[in-house]
C-alpha cells in the first residue's frame, strides 16, 4: 500500500484473474460496505500484484490457475505475498492456499501454501454432486441468517495442523450436523457422519491474515463473507 492510499484510507484488494470466477468477486467487492474504501484490482502480472494490499484467489480449476500463474511469472511473487499480506482462497483458491493436497492429478500439483490445512481435491465427487447448504456463521453480520454455501467440485478439509510456529486456526463455518454429502469418495452411505468435530464438516477457516472457504460466496448475492474478509483479515492486519 502506498502512503497516499493509507492517508485516503483506501485498500486495494486484488483478485487473481487468470481463470475462474474472478469477475464475480470483483462485483461482490464493489458492493460491500466497509469502514475503508475497497478498490478491487484484477491481477494478471507481478506488477499488478505489487499494487495490492490483499488478494482473493477465486474458484475455478486449481491446476490451471497454478499453470497460468507459472507462465505469467506469478508463482514465486504469490508465494512471497502469502508471507506478508492477507489472502482469501475460495474453492480452487482454497486448494492453492493449503499446505498439502490429496487426490491430485497425476504428477502432483503446485501449491502456494500459507495455511496449515490438508485438503482433498474434488472430495465430494464430480460436478453433478454439487450442492448447497445453509451455514450459520458467528463472525458474519446478521449471524442468525444462514449463509448459502454453494459447493461445486469442492475440496474437503481432511485435517488442520495447529502448531506453535503458526497463527492459530479458527474454524469459521461447518456444514450442519448430518449434512456431509454421501459420496463414494468422502462419506460412504452407511457411515455415521454426525460427529460435530469431524474435520470434513469444516468449510471455512481463518489462520491469521489468511482465510479459505471451500464454497463460493461470490456466486451468491450475499456479500457478508467479502465484508468479513475485509474487516477481519485485511483491515485488522493493515491498520
Ligand atoms: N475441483 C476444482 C479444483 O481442483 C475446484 C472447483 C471449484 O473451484 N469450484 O481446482
Amino acid at each position: 500500500m502506498t502512503v497516499s492510499q493509507v492517508q485516503q484510507g483506501k485498500v486495494v484488494v486484488g483478485i487473481l484473474a487468470l481463470q475462474g470466477a474472478f469477475a464475480e468477486h470483483q462485483v461482490a467487492l464493489q458492493k460491500i460496505s466497509s469502514p475503508r474504501k475497497v478498490c478491487p484490482l484484477l491481477v494478471r502480472t507481478p506488477d499488478d500484484l505489487a499494487k495490492c494490499d490483499a488478494l482473493i484467489i477465486p474458484g475455478g480449476e486449481s491446476t490451471t490457475i497454478a499453470l497460468l500463474a507459472r507462465l505469467a511469472g506469478l508463482l514465486e511473487p504469490l508465494r512471497q505475498f502469502t508471507k506478508t499480506k492477507p489472502i482469501w482462497g475460495t474453492c480452487a483458491g482454497a486448494i492453492l492456499l493449503a499446505q498439502a493436497v490429496e487426490n491430485t492429478k497425476k504428477g502432483g500439483q503446485e501449491l502456494l501454501g500459507g495455511m496449515s490445512v490438508t485438503v482433498a481435491r474434488n472430495g465430494w465427487g464430480s460436478q453433478v454432486e454439487s450442492f448447497e447448504a445453509p451455514l450459520l456463521v458467528d463472525g458474519l453480520q446478521d449471524s442468525q441468517t444462514p449463509f448459502t454455501g454453494v459447493f461445486i467440485r469442492a475440496p474437503v478439509i481432511q485435517a488442520l495442523h495447529p502448531s506453535p510456529d503458526h497463527p492459530p486456526l479458527e474454524i469459521i463455518a461447518r456444514l450442519p450436523v448430518g449434512k456431509l454429502p454421501k459420496s463414494q469418495s468422502i462419506v460412504s452411505p452407511d457411515e455415521d457422519d454426525t460427529d460435530p468435530r469431524d474435520p470434513r464438516t469444516i468449510v471455512a477457516v481463518r489462520q491469521g491474515r489468511h482465510m479459505l472457504t471451500t464454497f463460493h460466496p461470490e456466486l451468491t448475492k450475499d456479500g457478508r463473507f467479502h465484508e468479513y474478509f475485509v474487516r477481519a483479515c485485511v483491515l485488522s492486519s493493515l491498520f
